[in-house]
């Protein structure tokens, strides 16, 4: 099994769909804790990304991660472009040449990507950012190779953002009143990780 670039279209698709649908439900996080934005950034960003892989559709894993990287960071204003655009332009750099993904290979893209955030955003886990999501997921995806168990791992570290106070982002300037809401990267991030469990490697 592996994820050619239509299966990893299949999973950035998905996401654009996720986030147009889940525009409200992330502002309202984001409202609670932040400045009501993260969704709408989202929706903007991917539905660029969606503009420009119809006009060029990338030929491999790699220029589609690069592509991904460069629109977010381009078109999403907000803290999650930066950070979501270098998670895509550090994977991309693994996926090298190669035409195809293997499940390993892929582990190896999403935790450079990881690796990418952190050295923009400076976040470890626990400090109520889309990290507490990612970085149990990608380290489940890389040692058990199971996408269920990496989803799981995503909405147990999402939740578990709940009665944090957040140390990095808009949300660490409440302070004590950012306790008893879910972190709105973190969620984005399970939405985007449910995607990629349902892309259909070949
Ligand atoms: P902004 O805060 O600029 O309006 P968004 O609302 O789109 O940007 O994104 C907010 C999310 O970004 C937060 O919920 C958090 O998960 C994530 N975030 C913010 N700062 C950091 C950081 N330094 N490292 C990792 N994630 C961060
Ligand atoms: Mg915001
Ligand atoms: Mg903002």
């Amino acid at each position: 099994m592996a994820y050619a670039v239509a299966s990893l279209m299949q999973w950035i698709t998905c996401a654009e769909e996720q986030f147009q649908s889940h525009l409200a439900e992330l502002n309202a996080l984001d409202a609670a804790i932040g400045d009501g934005d993260h969704g709408s950034n989202l929706a903007r960003g991917f539905a660029k990304v969606r503009e420009k892989l119809q006009a060029n559709p990338p030929e491999t894993p790699a220029s589609l991660f690069k592509l991904v990287g460069m629109t977010l960071i381009s078109t999403v204003g907000g803290a999650s472009g930066p950070l979501y655009g270098s998670f895509f332009l550090e994977a991309g750099k693994i996926a090298g040449e190669q035409k195809e993904l293997d499940n390993a290979t892929l582990a190896r893209c999403l935790q450079a990507g990881l690796v990418g955030i952190q050295r923009l955003g400076k976040a470890e886990a626990g400090d109520k950012t889309m990290i507490d999501a990612l970085e149990p997921a990608i380290r489940a995806l890389t040692n058990e190779a199971d996408m269920g168990v990496a989803t799981q791992k995503a909405r147990e570290g999402r939740d578990a953002t709940i009665p944090l106070i957040a140390r990095k982002g808009r949300a660490s300037y409440l302070g004590e009143r950012a306790i008893g809401h879910a972190d709105p990267g973190a969620t984005s991030a399970c939405l985007l990780l449910n995607c990629l469990a349902g892309a259909c490697p070949t």
